[in-house]
């Protein structure tokens, strides 16, 4: 199985850091922002029903300041029906406070009404008002009850006593909860802008002022902001309503009356605007975040071609072109180069190795020339090359005694002077061979025949005339042939001259033979 590679490696990595770094962040600031925005909205609903509330409280506290100052001035006029109604009249007319304005004696009769159009003067009462009123003789606003006059209302009342301090009765105002007036207008008529909300509950838990009418006079149960804002207290609050939407609920209760004025907003509403602004994030982030991938791409690529590339020239490690394809290298950071480094110090000891275990293969030990194996590839490399040369094949005369007079090492000097002949009179570019025990040959490259009988004869004489290492003269017979000049195959021609040689020992040793001669050369009995 291919592994993967380093660059797919680091990209793969920088890819997931990226991801997972930039996924973070824009958790990280979605999660704020929500945070923010939430508590944002829960104070803005606690601050607006805190406001709202005070507004209500200040507002019935004015209406019983009204109430006490008319309540005064009824004692003296407590038996001119005119003088009552024109009170309860300018009472109700004064301000746009009140719905209606009732003057009840203790016993319940009516002896003012305002608006006189509902025709209560003279009737009697019976209404949750009157009940609250007359039982605690006190100041008073009663709990949201049904009115004879069939409407959802609550009365503030105060006592009138006489002079001796007996209870005459009382002055109500009526302020009915869904038609006009200016507690209608507080809580009943609010500007509803982003899915914000407010509601009024009573002590029980009844709404009394809700922008669904139909849902007026429900009591929510299990609600608790309903239930700590009926217990006094103010605050804010997320919470599932009794719908089952999540909100986020500001409240503040209206002590006079213990009511609770209750602001909301759908979470879902106040987190809309996020997910817009976040899409709008990614939308600045994302281009960013490619060029950023595209920089890391190009980076990754930089870091790991020069390890790539010493990688890969190890597939043909033992192929003359590894030195080459690992030194192109551009290994530009330390790592990099120090592997470049040693893979060339490798490559070359390697080679030099390889080098001279092949000098050891094709060179002959005891005199240092060519032996047969390297002469074999150097007869098939001309052969291709179709490169003419001539031959010369030598054999040392009488050897055999040498080898017996004087000893075998003794031969082997003598073996060694003639390559040292061989090496006086040949050139540089001229092979020398040991390819027998004392059968030697040497091939002259673009030599004619001509030139190759007088190398030979040379070579005959300066063996003849110098002295050899055991002092005694040793003389060599030489055959010559010359390829192509025969149009037949280098072993043909390596074998013509040697049979030449053998012509040259036939003749009397110590001479030179040409394979195209029948004869040896005049001069070449020395
Ligand atoms: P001829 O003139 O006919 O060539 O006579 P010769 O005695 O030289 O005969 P031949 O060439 O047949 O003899 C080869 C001798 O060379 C036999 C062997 O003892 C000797 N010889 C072969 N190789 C070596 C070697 O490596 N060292 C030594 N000292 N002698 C060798
Ligand atoms: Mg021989
Ligand atoms: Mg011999």
């Amino acid at each position: 199985m291919p592994r993967i590679d380093l660059r797919r490696l680091i990209l793969l990595l920088s890819l997931s850091v990226v991801t997972l770094t930039a996924g973070n962040l824009f958790f990280a600031s979605y999660q704020t922002q929500r945070n923010f925005l939430m508590a944002q909205t829960l104070e803005a609903n606690r601050i607006y029903a805190v406001k709202l509330a005070s507004t209500t409280e200040n507002f019935l506290k004015l209406t019983q300041q009204q109430l006490a100052f008319s309540a005064a001035l009824l004692p003296e006029i407590w038996d001119q029906p005119e003088k009552l109604w024109q009170e309860t009249h300018r009472l109700r007319r004064e301000t746009n406070s009140f719905n209606s304005v009732t003057v009840i004696r203790a016993d319940g009769k009516i002896i003012a009404a305002s608006p006189s159009y509902m025709n209560l003067t003279g009737t009697f009462s019976s209404s949750e008002g009157f009940r609250q009123a007359t039982s605690r003789r006190q100041p008073n606003i009663s709990q949201p009850y049904i009115g004879s006059s069939n409407h959802l209302m609550i009365q503030i009342s105060h006592p009138v006593f006489d002079a001796d301090g007996n209870y005459l009765g009382y002055l109500g105002a009526g302020i009915y909860l869904n038609e006009p007036n200016i507690l209608h207008s507080l809580l009943g008529e609010q500007y509803y802008r982003d899915g914000t909300y407010l509601y009024v509950v009573d002590t029980q838990g009844r709404l009394i002022y809700h922008q669904d009418p139909t849902r007026v006079g429900d009591v929510v149960k299990g609600n608790p902001a309903i239930d700590a804002v009926i217990a006094g207290q103010t605050g804010s609050l997320q919470l599932n309503n009794s719908q089952g939407i999540d909100m986020l609920t500001g409240y503040a209760p209206v002590p006079r009356i213990g009511w609770g004025v209750i602001s909301q907003r759908p979470t879902a509403v106040t987190l809309e605007g996020l997910q817009r602004l976040m899409l709008e994030v990614a939308g600045y982030a994302v281009p960013l975040l490619l060029l950023s991938l595209l920089g890391i791409w190009w980076i990754s690529t930089l870091i790991t071609k020069p390890l790539w590339q010493l990688a890969n020239s190890t597939q043909y490690w033992g192929s003359s072109t590894a030195a080459q394809s690992v030194s192109k290298v551009r290994a530009w950071y330390y790592e990099a180069a120090q592997l470049k480094n040693a893979m060339q110090k490798a490559l070359m000891s390697l080679h030099q190795q390889l080098g001279r275990l092949n000098q050891e293969n094709v060179t002959d030990p005891l005199t240092g020339l060519t032996n047969r194996r390297g002469l074999q590839l150097i007869l098939e490399d001309w052969e291709n090359r179709r490169q003419p040369f001539s031959v010369l094949a030598l054999d040392i005369d009488h050897f055999k005694q040498v080898n017996d007079s004087y000893g075998h090492s003794a031969g082997d000097l003598v073996l060694q002077h003639l390559a040292q002949q061989m090496r006086r009179h040949s050139r540089e570019s001229d092979v020398l061979c040991r390819h027998g025990g004392e059968e030697f040959l040497m091939l002259l490259p673009g030599t004619p025949p001509s030139q190759a009988i007088q190398v030979a004869e040379r070579l005959r004489a300066a063996m003849a005339y110098t002295e050899s290492p055991n002092g005694i003269p040793v003389t060599v017979s030489l055959g010559v042939a010359s390829w192509p000049q025969a149009r037949k195959t280098v072993a043909l021609v390596l074998k013509e001259a040697d049979q030449a040689l053998y012509r040259a020992k036939e003749s009397g040793r110590n001479r030179v033979v040409h394979a195209d001669q029948d004869m040896p050369p005049d001069d070449a009995n020395g």
